[in-house]
């Protein structure tokens, strides 16, 4: 049987959910104009007014918000609504300059815990489940936001936070836990750790993980759920528009649901920003359409992915999103050529001799680019005879050629010897003086 957290609003027809989302667009729009600076300025340079925002089309009129915008008006600049009304802060660190900063009404809060509940529901969670958080918590929104979405579900909580693996695994065991939520990689990096320590992961209650935060691939999933021996669900979520549970797979795991009666999603060229047909891939913008604190409108996510509204047999009539693809800024340019993290993750798991650790090494030589994949050997392939090592480097290479459509140079490296991450991973080092 199918349960939800909230089946009145994840099942709703969709005309229904359409003049919902109007509604709630109009109401935010007239809102921002009337009293804040940022967005009615924007607005008057098109020469917008809100009642220009008649259908949920109209959106299409409004400007685009991007993370360079959060930057200029740092910190409080996109606030809504007067400190006072603001019970939480979060922060995203960023790799270069000011960090970007979100802000939280109390109701806010209630909408975030409201979403990240049905996520966890959707992904097969109950009261019953002990829910592991090992998302950093802080000024991040991993970890408090899936821990005020699991308390308010009702499931136990425990608050580990990112690190100290070994001890994540003790506790796993001694405390029961049923799920684990995580970054993809540091999922992999506790699977890992688990082998060296003996514990077998299937011997212990963990059944469920809850990865999101950075982009992961299919076959990434397949490498986690047979590591842990568990259903790897991916949860969908940014700061800018919340936090985690913004979208989340069913246990169809065949695309993610959009809490779009929250959070308005359209698909753009990123080139021209024209708004593309369902079914397309492009990046991911959205509006949130309840938000007091920050609200945004038409955010530029700069994540890859496509919207499907095909009927899902779960019974969630919420649209859903596939995968991200990877994101429109983390892809490289090589000698023309567009080039994604993830299109190398998929090779090197799709031939499966080698470890899910890699990494994108870049220079510049004569003017020209260079891209260097590193793959990590697993302990049995690293014992191989020299030959069966250089077949297999011949055989990544290929591979990468035909995928990237560029040429690669291939070093296979000793086990454990790309850095881990218990947050995000480093897929790409970029040293080229551009
Ligand atoms: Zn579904």
């Amino acid at each position: 049987m199918n349960t939800y957290w909230n089946k009145p609003a994840e099942t709703m027809d969709r005309g229904e959910r359409i003049s919902l989302q109007t509604g709630r667009l109009k109401e935010i729009v007239a809102r921002l104009y009337r009293q804040q600076p940022f967005y009615r300025s924007k607005m008057q340079e098109m020469g917008l007014l809100p009642e220009d925002i008649v259908t949920l089309d109209d959106i299409k009129k409004l400007p685009f918000v991007t993370k360079q915008d959060m930057r200029d008006n740092y910190p409080y600049g996109l606030f809504a609504v007067p400190m006072s009304e603001i019970v939480r802060v979060h922060a995203s660190s960023g790799t270069t300059g000011r960090p970007t900063v979100v802000g939280y009404t109390k109701r806010d809060i209630g909408i975030w815990s409201e979403v990240a509940a049905r996520a966890l529901v959707a992904a097969g969670l109950s009261r019953q489940s002990c829910i592991q958080v090992a998302y950093g918590y802080g000024l991040f929104t991993g970890g408090l936001g899936i821990h005020y979405g699991a308390e308010l579900l009702g499931a136990s909580v425990i608050p580990i936070s990112s690190g100290k693996t070994a001890r994540q695994i003790m506790l796993m065991k001694d405390f029961g836990t049923t799920a684990l939520a995580c970054t993809p990689s540091y999922a992999l990096y506790i699977a890992e750790t688990m082998r060296e320590m003996g514990v077998d992961p299937r011997e212990t209650k963990l059944r469920t993980g809850i990865f999101g935060a950075e982009p992961w691939t299919e076959r990434m999933r397949q490498e986690i759920e047979a590591q842990l021996g568990i259903k790897a669900v991916d949860i969908y979520g940014l700061s800018e528009i919340i936090g985690p549970g913004v979208a989340i797979e069913c246990l169809e795991q065949n695309g993610l649901h959009i809490s779009e009666d929250h959070f308005y999603p359209e698909i753009i060229n990123p080139v021209t920003g024209e708004v593309l047909p369902d079914g397309e891939k492009g990046e991911l913008v959205l509006t949130t359409l309840t938000k007091e604190g920050m609200p945004m409108i038409r955010y530029r996510t700069r994540d890859l992915s496509v919207l499907y509204r095909e009927k899902c047999a779960c019974g969630r009539t919420l649209v859903r999103m596939s995968k991200v693809l990877g994101r429109s800024d983390d892809m490289l340019i090589i000698r023309g050529v567009n080039v994604f993290p993830s299109q190398v993750e998929s090779v090197l798991l799709g031939i499966g001799s080698t470890s899910p650790h890699y990494q994108l090494i870049v220079d510049r030589k004569d003017n020209l680019d260079v891209l260097t994949v590193l793959v990590e050997l697993t302990d049995e392939m690293f014992s191989d005879e020299v030959r069966g090592l250089e077949e297999l480097e011949a055989k990544i290479k290929s591979e990468l050629a035909s995928v990237l459509s560029v040429s690669a140079t291939v070093r296979l490296v000793g086990p454990k010897t790309i850095e881990r991450s218990e947050g995000k991973a480093k897929r790409v080092i970029d040293r080229r003086q551009l």
